[in-house]
């Protein structure tokens, strides 16, 4: 067992496939599947995955394994197919969809290196080379660069004196802390006692410390105790007394909170009724979706927590995917609470190190839940016995670059592999998923109602045209604004949503209509107030706003719309005695800052929460009664097939914050599409009649869930290039495909230009398109090396959430 097959990180075409190598006579038996090596590859040396060990291979003159990266694998057998199947599906390189499982720290960066080459003498070599070469056996690229002194080195190595190596380092050590531990025995302690001048005080001290406590001490704990100074340590260190060791420690975020233990819940009869077949399929190891439809406050996290409780004591690990913004302290604590130490959480709040202790613990089987945003559902974890996505329907679950994969579908995958149920939990499911629960591909677990029967809150849908009509300029509607005065008087909390960032959407001419787009981009530049400026949100680009139109040159050129901040200020203006909490893009974009927000206003320490889509979720704060929405329809009206149901999804999550405990709680909805289906059956909360209306709709309009998608997006700085590639493309396909599939295209995408690079689009609508996949690989590999050389980019998205 010599032969390593190794996925090699050079993600092309040519190298998907695993090569083989020698593995040297002293690794061998300790390069294992699925750990990361150092290989030869043409000049370079890089990083791989070894996917196999097996004793004999096709090819002749295998070179030879460099070093082993780790001292496990990293990656599980079940991981490494996982992986294979996620390069299939997605149509991405295996060694991308390997990345993708590991934190972000164990992503080697590649270090170039300067060395001497073997029998080279440096006292040949050129003076600037000659002086750095007698005392070191190395030098690094980027000193090289600072020192200015490339050109010598490339002299130097065209007489191959020198060379340059490459060297993969991982980006993030472990945390380890100083520790100090008795080399001698108690008995020899108490012994060396008399060795010691009495008036080394400090010294005896030590030693009676150890003699006390015989077991390794943080160093700095140790001389804070004893009100010592680290000489006195090292003196007796020196003295081979004590001896230091450096011990791994995990940083944990939450190590300095108290979680309150919490006890099981006694179930409703409800919760009784749909946690039996989740805890059944527990208990028989038997794999199926369950989808948990309970409407907002209706007790379905503490199914979660119990179905949880079940696979523990099953002797097995549960895996709990939260969208990113829903996973709030509070989110935490529910499971903390239940679970204590048991539970890792992996979130993008966390710096690289922290993800990297907390993928350890569960690499490690320290804890047996991981509670996570979307790339937790890769989880090391070996015996997996249920998997929970909280609020299936979150966009988020999808990743929008390669790997292109949604979680939900790799739940699934995994939990077949380990025959155990996956939890898909909402208030409003998917249309996919409500779907296919209505094929019976998926169980349908219903929780009708909110715990002790709670009603919902009363909702109010007002027309903000008649407001107009009526002469009320204002961002408020007079039924939301007495309802605001009446909740400060009465000390109770508001939540006002506003569906956008920034201090306003656009700028824009009064006179003629003219809008300031980015020259790059062919969208509108946002205006920033507190910088003046207007930026572009794809490339970055910024400039000052026009004095006159350039269009028409009338003066009236300014910004329209409503953002966060000016909300803020019009608060500030007509309720001045109110304490706002504003939280957007901008406000929170700082570590730790949402959270301190949210326990500002938890800690009533203001009576307004303002805030974009992000305060829609997760908050659970019984003195809230009042949630306003000031525009609806900002979503509406996106060129997306799914505008309706995401604007649906909005306005009955945020409404499901208003009331969830004593106090019952009422919305207001301001749209200037009162008639729309998706606002006024929000305002009902009637998720089921919505999802007959959306259902029509796809149906005519030949959407998911009655047909797959696909989307190619042809980018290149060159129009007719890009005009060209995607025309190829698309008959292409046509001609592959069947006569059921429809393909779109070529046409310009909703946004036609990205920082300088023209987008076409070509969307393949179809039901089942066995050869589609295969197609999709010929046009891959026949623009391979195009994509190399002009920059030319074709990304393919199966079953993709954005379509812009
Ligand atoms: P959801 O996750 O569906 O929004 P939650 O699980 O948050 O609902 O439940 C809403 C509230 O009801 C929470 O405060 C929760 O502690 C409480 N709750 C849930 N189940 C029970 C139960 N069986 N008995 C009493 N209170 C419960
Ligand atoms: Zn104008
Ligand atoms: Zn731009």
């Amino acid at each position: 067992m010599n032969i390593a097959s190794v996925i090699v990180d050079v993600p092309a075409h040519q190298t998907d496939k695993s090569f083989d190598y020698v593995i040297p006579d002293q690794y061998i038996g300790s390069i294992l599947p699925g750990m990361r090596i150092v290989v030869p590859f043409g000049p370079r040396k890089i990083q791989g995955f070894v996917v196999d060990v097996k004793s004999d291979s096709d090819f002749t003159k295998l070179r030879e394994i460099v070093e082993p990266m780790d001292l496990y694998p990293v990656l599980t057998e079940e991981l490494l197919n996982l992986g294979n199947w996620l390069s299939d599906v997605t149509l991405c390189y295996k060694i991308s969809a390997f990345q993708a499982m590991l934190p972000a720290a164990l992503k080697a960066k590649y270090e170039k290196n300067i060395v001497l080459s073997k029998n080279a003498d440096p006292q040949q070599l050129i003076l600037p080379l000659q002086q750095l070469f007698l005392d070191r056996k190395e030098l690094s690229w980027e000193d090289a660069i600072k020192m200015g002194i490339l050109s010598e080195v490339q002299k130097e190595a065209a007489n191959g004196t020198i060379d340059v190596v490459y060297e993969v380092k991982a980006k993030v050590r472990k945390k380890r802390l100083k520790h100090i531990k008795p080399i001698l025995s108690v008995e020899e302690l108490k012994n060396q006692k008399n060795n010691i001048s009495a008036r080394a005080e400090k010294q005896l001290k030590v030693i009676d410390y150890f003699i006390q406590h015989h077991e390794p001490v943080e160093l700095r704990r140790l001389l804070e105790e004893l009100h010592i100074s680290s000489a006195t340590v090292s003196s007796l260190v020196d003295k081979k007394i004590l001896e230091e060791l450096e011990v791994e420690v995990y940083r944990d975020p939450y190590q300095n909170r108290q979680f309150q233990k919490t006890l099981p819940l006694k179930l409703t009869e409800g919760q009784q009724k749909v946690i039996e077949p989740i805890q059944q399929t527990i208990l028989i190891n038997q794999h199926k979706v369950f989808l948990l439809y309970g409407v907002t406050g209706s007790g379905k996290t503490e199914i979660y927590l119990q179905s949880i409780q079940t696979v523990l004591e099953q002797g097995k690990e549960a895996i709990v995917l939260v969208p990113e913004i829903s996973l709030t302290p509070q989110m935490v604590n529910r499971f903390k609470g239940r679970f204590g130490d048991q539970v890792a959480v992996l979130h993008s709040g966390l710096s690289a190190g922290e993800k990297y202790d907390e993928w350890r613990k569960i690499h490690k089987k320290e804890v047996s839940v991981v509670v996570g945003a979307r790339s937790a559902i890769f989880a090391p974890f070996e015996n997996i016995g249920i998997i929970i996505i909280d609020e299936e329907h979150e966009t988020s679950y999808k990743q929008e670059e390669t790997p292109r994969y949604h979680a939900r579908d790799v739940a699934i995958k995994r939990a077949e592999y380990f025959q155990c149920p996956v939890v898909l939990g909402s208030a409003t499911p998917s249309l996919e998923s409500f779907a296919r629960a209505q094929k019976g591909v998926y169980e349908l677990l219903s929780l009708p109602s909110r715990m002790n029967n709670r009603s919902l809150p009363a909702v109010e849908i007002v027309d903000m045209r008649d407001e107009l009509k009526k002469g009320n300029r204002s961002m408020f509607s007079t039924s939301l604004f007495e309802k605001m005065q009446d909740r400060i008087e009465k000390r109770q909390q508001i939540v006002l949503l506003l569906n956008k960032r920034g201090y306003s959407s656009f700028v824009i001419c009064r006179d003629c209509g003219y809008v300031v787009n980015c020259p790059h981009c062919e969208i509108s530049l946002t205006y920033h107030r507190s910088q003046q400026l207007m930026k572009c949100h794809y490339c970055g680009h910024e400039e000052h706003v026009p004095q006159n139109c350039p269009d028409c040159l009338s003066e009236h050129i300014r910004y329209f719309g409503t953002g966060t901040q000016k909300v803020e200020e019009e608060l500030g203006k007509v309720l001045p005695e109110a304490r706002v909490i504003r939280m957007d893009v901008d406000t929170t974009s700082r570590k730790g800052s949402h959270e301190k927000l949210l326990q500002a206003f938890q800690e009533g320490k203001a009576d307004i929460l303002l805030g974009t889509q992000m305060i829609a979720k997760g908050l659970d704060f019984p003195n809230i009664t009042l949630v306003g929405v000031l525009t609806a329809d900002t979503m509406l009206h996106l060129p997306d097939f799914r505008s309706s149901e995401k604007t649906f999804q909005l306005l009955t999550q945020v409404s499901g914050r208003a009331g969830r405990h004593e106090l019952p709680g009422e919305v207001v909805i301001q749209t200037y599409s009162p008639e729309h289906y998706s606002v006024v059956l929000s305002g009902q909360q009637d998720y089921d009649q919505f999802y007959q209306q959306e259902m029509m709709i796809r149906k005519i309009r030949r959407y998911p869930p009655f047909y797959f998608l696909t989307l190619l997006t042809i980018t290149h700085e060159d129009l007719l290039k890009v005009v060209s590639v995607t025309e190829k493309v698309t008959k292409y396909l046509r001609s592959k495909l069947s006569n059921n599939a429809i393909v779109l295209g070529p046409v310009a995408s909703p946004i036609p230009r990205i920082n300088n690079r023209y987008r076409y689009q070509c969307l393949i609508k179809y039901k089942n398109e066995p050869v589609l996949t295969n197609a999709l690989k010929t046009i891959l590999d026949q623009y391979q090396q195009e994509m190399i050389k002009t920059g030319l980019q074709i990304s393919i998205d199966l079953n993709p959430i954005i379509l812009m």
